[in-house]
């Protein structure tokens, strides 16, 4: 079965002012659908398509030679846009609770503390990417990936990212990429985060 976009659960002018309807449209209906149909050319005709996209970033070695690459790019632009779709909404911001609330201020000092870290890692990401705050078998950790690569290719679990591509941000912030980051975590959905966590850790 091919994969396919999820439908956006909150409309385009949601995450405004935060992040403008226009780039939320286009990320979603022109980004996000390109990778998928790059996904599915890729995988046309084999079983991988009815892995769950997990499983095949995790597997790469075993993709055929001449598709591994636009599966790992476009494989990984599928699930990471849809991580970022299902972690941000309109009533977003604030402060986690419960456990990952209590993990973050044990692991970070606080939640200032896992912003500084989530943003600096994003802004020193040189050219495309995403920032990431994970979990890595054992705790919380902060890290950074190129492109479309995924802390997912690595056996970990991505709790929260954040696209620091160019297309994420640009009509709204132009080259702030800095102020687009401070932004964005009035839009992120912390209840998402939390069940995230709570299913990595088991
Ligand atoms: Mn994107």
């Amino acid at each position: 079965m091919a994969y396919s976009v999820p439908d956006l659960t909150y409309a385009f002018d949601a995450l405004e002012p935060h992040i403008d309807a226009r780039t939320t449209e286009i990320h979603h209906d022109k980004h996000h659908a390109a990778y998928v149909a790059n996904l599915n050319a890729a995988l046309e005709g084999s079983d991988w398509m009815d892995r769950p996209i997990d499983d095949v970033l995790q597997n790469l070695d075993a993709i055929p030679e001449d598709k591994r690459t636009a599966v790992r790019n476009n494989g990984g632009g599928h699930a990471n846009h849809t991580l970022f779709w299902e972690i941000m909404g309109p009533n977003g911001g604030g402060d986690p609770s419960g456990a990952l609330g209590d993990a973050i201020s044990e692991k970070f000092g606080g939640l200032a503390d896992l912003r500084s870290a989530v943003n600096d890692a994003g802004v020193k990401r040189f050219g495309s990417g995403w920032t990431w705050l994970v979990w890595d078998g054992s705790g919380l950790a902060v890290e950074s990936t190129p492109n479309q690569d995924t802390p997912v290719m690595d056996g970990k679990t991505p709790l929260l990212g954040i696209d620091v591509w160019e297309h994420a941000y640009y009509l709204n912030y132009q080259n702030r990429r800095p102020d687009y980051l401070e932004a964005w975590w009035n839009v992120v959905d912390w209840d998402a985060v939390s069940a995230r966590f709570d299913a990595a850790r088991g």
